[in-house]
């Protein structure tokens, strides 16, 4: 017996009470109660013992069937409720703020045509790509190691999206665009404004895309000094041709060290009569294990078979992952690593065991010569961060129109409101930083020299590090309250928001993890004696200057004003190992402030609306110097740097090892 059998025989078992009202309940609760055990159990059987226990059957068959169909739950139907879902519309046409910069930045007739192409492609990452990432998600990397015979194979078995995206990166010329250049200084700007719109649909793919970027611009640098790896690999790296496409690896971190690559880096680097070299080494992380080429970090063994430790000892290598019949070289892939995230991404560990490869760096010269590959992935971290947290906000926004709660429909909640306010202003100085660093870049690529040039590279070598460490953390924050503002269905993973949480972890970590990275910015000033610090201190006097006129804007002003002339001056007085205690603060504060001046900046142009203003403003309002307000010198002293040991360290079981 079906249950709606069960259901419309079970009629004569209720009884009808006074009121049309009691008689209602008294009916839904009897079915409502039949209906639940039987979904507990397997057959109709148990329910109908419990709706026989009901007195006084009625013969109100009429009235009953009436009820019947409006009773919502049985086999055929849920429940009337639905919950819309969020929509996921056209990412470009909807980012006001990523298009007014646009807008403002780009000569008219560039910002034509590349207002065109984002606007299809913001259509596109919500259709056949973001399709593409639901199926990585779905279909996650395995490795077969050793075949059903026992031959060695490791195979990388991926999902058939994999090799999709990337076919649709080179035909939307997702690296050749920054290359091309035909948007002349605008191009890297085009480039990762285009990035931004792909990453969070990217399914990933995003990571080998930022790896094949660094490597071409690596490349790129290095032209003339080796030609026939330029003329073989860059020019496939930014190929539109899908059958010549290739993306890069970057095989830094190893077991002892990805931070501390100049003492963990193990690979030896063995040099062959024609030239080449054959590598041996184990790789602990190695992303994008598919990629067709990879950039990676040996000690050149000399005839004695010694090798020169720490940074100096470090060259720059060049190899291809397979051969034309696709057989590894002699690489083997030993483990896939189980992540909180990035699960879409295969990231492998893997034996280099006499790996052909071509030095193209000088000796020793091999952790600066990657210097631009870190630059160019440190951006894509910082916009992919960046770029996950507009995908939030964008989701959360629209499901404050669709999902009612306490009579309201969400958006009409002050307080709910407040909290997508808090975050969109998260989003935009996130974005707005990115977006300043890829027009820097652009026009440091197209423009050559010049005084103003150069002040600008200064800048563009501080701000970077900032970017990747800050608005990494932003993301992790900002992505976390918009799981929230979708209550428990954030939390739910076929709704695809916690992967997003998931995949953005990450970022504070690869390429460099927070501390790192402001050391980096510790690092970066004091190679250039101060001259970074004086740039980024003018530049950003300058960006607030057109907000001194402007009534609105005057707080917001001061408050950057004020807030860069404190740390500075804060920093200056504190001793060098105190500033490294400081350094993250210190980082913090300067990303916080350059924002505030970019948003002033922004908020000043001739095509500024009020909610540029509003943005400025509020961003401003924010603690802009967490170095002096959290505590500041005091927290920064040779006692508490004691304390700080002691307190971590309480209760500890082996104090012998401290
Ligand atoms: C999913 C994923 C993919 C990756 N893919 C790649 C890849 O393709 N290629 C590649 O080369 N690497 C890759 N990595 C490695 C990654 O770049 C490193 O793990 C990362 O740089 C951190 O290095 P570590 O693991 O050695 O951390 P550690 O250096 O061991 O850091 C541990 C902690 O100590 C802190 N710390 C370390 N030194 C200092 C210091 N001097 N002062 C203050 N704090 C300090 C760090 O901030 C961190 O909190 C990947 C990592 C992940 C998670």
């Amino acid at each position: 017996m079906t249950l709606y059998q069960f259901l419309t025989k079970s009629s004569y078992f209720i009884k009808p009470l006074g009121s049309q009202s009691q008689k209602k309940i008294q009916i839904t609760k009897t079915i409502c109660r039949a209906v639940s055990t039987t979904q507990q159990t397997t057959g109709a059987q148990s329910s109908l013992l419990e709706c026989e226990t009901q007195e006084n059957i009625s013969n109100d068959e009429l009235y009953l069937n009436e009820i019947y169909r409006s009773i919502p739950f049985s086999h055929a139907k849920l429940g009337k409720f639905y919950q819309d879902r969020p929509a996921l519309e056209n990412q470009y046409t909807q980012d006001a703020f990523l298009r007014s910069f646009l807008r403002r930045h780009l000569p008219s007739k560039h910002f034509k045509l590349v207002d065109e192409d984002l606007n299809r492609f913001g259509n596109r990452v919500t259709k056949d790509i973001y399709e593409l990432s639901l199926r990585l998600e779905a279909e996650q990397p395995k490795l077969e190691q050793i075949d059903a015979w026992g031959k060695r194979t490791d195979k990388l078995i991926l999902s058939t999206a994999w090799p999709q995206m990337k076919e649709i990166a080179a035909e939307e010329g997702m690296i050749a665009c920054g290359y091309e250049r035909i948007f002349d200084e605008w191009s890297r700007l085009y480039q990762i404004s285009k990035f931004y719109l792909f990453e969070p649909s990217g399914g990933l793919f995003g990571c080998p895309l930022a790896m094949t970027n660094g490597a071409a611009k690596t490349l790129e640098v290095l032209k003339d000094k080796h030609s026939w790896v330029y003329d073989k690999a860059f020019s496939r790296m930014i190929s539109r041709d899908p059958n010549t496409f290739w993306t890069s690896g970057q095989w830094m971190t190893e077991k002892q060290g990805g931070s501390d690559v100049a003492r963990g880096t193990e690979t030896i680097a063995v040099p062959q009569s024609d030239g080449s070299y054959k590598l041996y080494g184990y790789k602990w992380f190695s992303s994008s294990t598919d990629a067709d080429i990879s950039l990676t970090l040996a000690r050149v063994v000399d005839k004695s078979g010694s090798v020169i430790e720490g940074t100096k000892g470090l060259s720059l290598f060049y190899l291809e992952v397979r051969d034309e019949n696709s057989i590894m070289n002699n690489i083997q892939m030993l483990k896939l690593k189980n992540k909180l995230g990035t699960k879409q991404l295969p990231t492998a560990e893997l034996l280099i065991d006499g790996a052909r490869a071509f030095k193209i760096s000088e000796d020793g010269r091999g952790v600066a010569s990657m210097a631009n590959m870190l630059t160019m992935t440190r951006i894509h971290t910082a916009m992919g961060a960046a770029s996950s947290m507009r995908r939030m906000v964008n989701l959360a926004r629209d499901y404050s129109t669709r999902r009612k709660a306490f009579g309201k429909i969400l958006h009409q909640h002050p307080l709910h409101v407040n909290t997508l306010a808090f975050m969109e202003i998260e989003t935009r100085a996130a974005t707005i930083l990115v977006l300043e660093i890829a027009r820097l870049l652009g026009r440091q690529e197209v423009l050559g020299k010049g005084k103003e040039l150069e002040d600008e590279a200064e800048v563009l070598r501080l701000i970077v590090p900032l970017a990747k460490l800050y608005v990494s953390k932003q993301a992790v924050s900002v992505l976390s309250e918009g799981l929230e503002c979708f209550g428990g269905q954030g939390y739910i993973e076929d709704t695809d928001l916690p992967r997003m949480l998931r995949d953005t972890q990450v970022n504070a970590i690869w390429e460099g993890t927070t501390n790192i990275l402001s050391l980096d910015v510790l690092r970066a000033i004091t190679k250039s004696s101060g001259t970074v610090l004086k740039c980024y201190h003018e530049d950003v006097t300058r960006r607030i200057q057109a907000g001194r006129s402007n009534a609105e804007l005057q707080e917001a002003v001061t408050a950057v004003q004020q807030s860069v002339n404190n740390v500075l001056g804060l920093a200056s007085k504190l001793s060098p190992d105190l500033v490294e205690m400081a350094a993250r603060d210190f980082a913090f504060s300067l990303a916080r402030i350059y924002m505030g001046a970019l948003l002033l900046e922004h908020a000043c142009h001739t095509d500024a609306t009020q909610m540029d203003i509003v943005t400025a403003k509020r961003w401003c309002e924010k603690d802009l110097a967490p170095l002096c307000t959290q505590g500041g010198h005091q927290n920064f002293t040779q006692k508490s740097m004691e304390q700080n040991l002691a307190l971590v360290f309480d209760g500890y079981l082996h104090p012998s090892r401290l």
